[in-house]
């Protein structure tokens, strides 16, 4: 299950070479090129898949203990005080790369500053709305 035309696809199967921190018969484990901050990883799972919404659930309950060990590991490795996970989901959530990952980004006392929200106001009224809306459509 891999794409002939997608980079993250050749970097997991070692056709590419990377910085590897891990690599297991499911994941390869890489440093990222454009690094936020000192030691950004990536996850990659072996397998294509385009997004979070197409992850096998095999692979998507072992990727939360992933980062966190690899979170653990950066910092005793590299003294983050503490780290970010994030996953983007289409280009309208920052995604550039077609291929799942996730980002495992170590913060540092001092910076640097990473984007952040800025908290908006909640409606009750509009909180009961939406979360019905989306209760609606959910799939379990
Ligand atoms: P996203 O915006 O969530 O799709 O993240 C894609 C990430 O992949 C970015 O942080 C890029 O810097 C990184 N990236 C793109 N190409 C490579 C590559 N060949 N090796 C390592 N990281 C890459
Ligand atoms: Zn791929």
């Amino acid at each position: 299950m891999t794409d002939r035309d997608c980079i993250f696809c050749k970097i997991a199967a070692g056709e590419i070479p990377s910085a590897t921190v891990y690599e297991d018969a499911d994941f390869r484990v890489i440093l990222d090129l454009g690094p936020a901050s000192r030691g950004h990883a990536l996850i990659l799972p072996k397998n294509h898949y385009k997004d979070l919404c197409e992850l096998d659930e095999s692979v998507a309950a072992r990727v939360l203990p992933l980062a966190g060990k690899l979170g653990a590991a950066m910092k005793r490795a590299l003294g983050c005080a503490g780290f970010n996970v994030v996953q983007n989901n289409g280009t309208a959530a920052g995604q550039t790369v077609f291929h799942f990952h996730v980002h495992v980004i170590p913060r540092y006392e001092g910076g640097p500053e990473m984007v952040a929200w800025k908290p908006g106001k909640a409606d009750p009224e509009e909180l009961a709305a939406v979360s019905s809306s989306i209760q609606k459509e959910l799939e379990l």
